[in-house]
């Protein structure tokens, strides 16, 4: 079976000072193919890096992941069986992504990177032709201008997703400040970057993060838990929007199998919902309508260290 990758992007940007009632929905679909992503076990078990943030107050970034996920766990208590289900935190080595040689391994993580792979990442490291800087030197390896990044592999045959893995960019670089992730509900941080005000919002930023998780893809609404983009101070993607509402209770309709978004070619593809865990899983414009691709370019053309920039200011 051959596999994905997914890699969704929350960019930072200035937003709109206005909302709208109702929003529309797009799913994550396989690249290249008319299927979407899909998981076909109904508990989503995930481990919190025990490591956890360094730059946020006690424990509180553990409160504020969880208000995230508790939100979503409201979603589905009303239209759907699927669970959120957190299991021990994860004090071992953190390795993001899938191994498909070692199965039983996988699991899926949620991680600070506290460092930027520029700061601490020889530019003739071979990992930063494989790819592996991030989990060989547990740094942040993506566009700086990046907020947080959800890695989903996927079966390319049918959008099954296998594993799911959120990495939050809490990397303090020498030429990037990077992102300041805060836990408290006011004020908005003005002119400084502290703990007790908001500055980048975890909860605001796990929130749209776990909408890519269930596969849920950008929109450009503003408003939206789903637009692609963050500005500073920004809260207001902690409350999941009817559209996400929608496209999740879509997906995942309680005791009835996950719904493709196309019928799919292939009949001895079946699928079907169980109860299983995976047990083992500012610059607006054209950032903002681009925040999925921009990711997947950031990937393809990834730079050395010293030609490398921020994606966004
Ligand atoms: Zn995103």
């Amino acid at each position: 079976m051959s596999r994905g990758l997914v890699l969704a992007a929350l960019v930072v940007a200035a937003g709109p000072a206005f909302a709208q009632d109702d929003f529309s929905f797009r799913r994550t679909r396989v690249v290249g193919q008319p299927q979407c992503l899909l998981w076909p076990v109904r508990d989503y078990v995930y481990h919190l890096d025990a490591a956890g943030s360094a730059r946020t107050p006690g424990d509180t970034e553990v409160g504020a992941i969880e208000a995230a996920f508790d939100s979503w766990r409201a979603v589905s208590r009303t239209c759907s069986d699927y669970r959120f289900v957190r299991s021990a935190d994860w004090k071992r080595e953190v390795v993001v992504g899938f191994d498909k040689e070692h199965r039983s391994d996988n699991y899926n993580i949620i991680t600070f990177r506290e460092r930027s792979c520029d700061d601490v990442v020889a530019g003739d490291d071979v990992c930063w032709d494989t790819e592996t800087c991030g989990n060989q030197y547990d740094c942040w390896e993506h566009g700086m201008g990046t907020i947080a990044l959800t890695t989903s592999t996927y079966s390319l045959a049918d959008g099954r997703v296998l594993d799911a893995d959120i990495e939050l960019n809490a990397s303090d670089s020498d030429n990037n400040p990077g992102f300041l992730f805060t836990t408290v509900d006011s004020p908005p941080c003005v002119g400084v970057h502290a703990p007790n005000c908001v500055s980048t919002d975890l909860q605001n930023t796990m929130t749209h993060e776990i909408g890519h998780v269930v596969g849920l893809d950008h929109v450009p609404d503003v408003g939206s838990t789903m637009q692609p983009t963050a500005p500073e101070g920004e809260t207001r993607k902690r409350v999941i929007d009817s559209g996400s509402v929608e496209g999740f209770c879509s997906i995942y309709p309680r005791y009835q199998p996950p719904n493709q978004c196309v019928a799919l070619t292939n009949p001895s593809v079946v699928l079907q919902a169980d109860g299983r865990g995976t047990g083992c899983d500012a610059a607006p414009g054209a950032l903002a309508a681009v925040g999925w691709l921009s990711a997947l370019a950031l990937l393809r053309a990834r730079r050395r260290p010293g030609a490398r920039r921020r994606a966004a200011a």
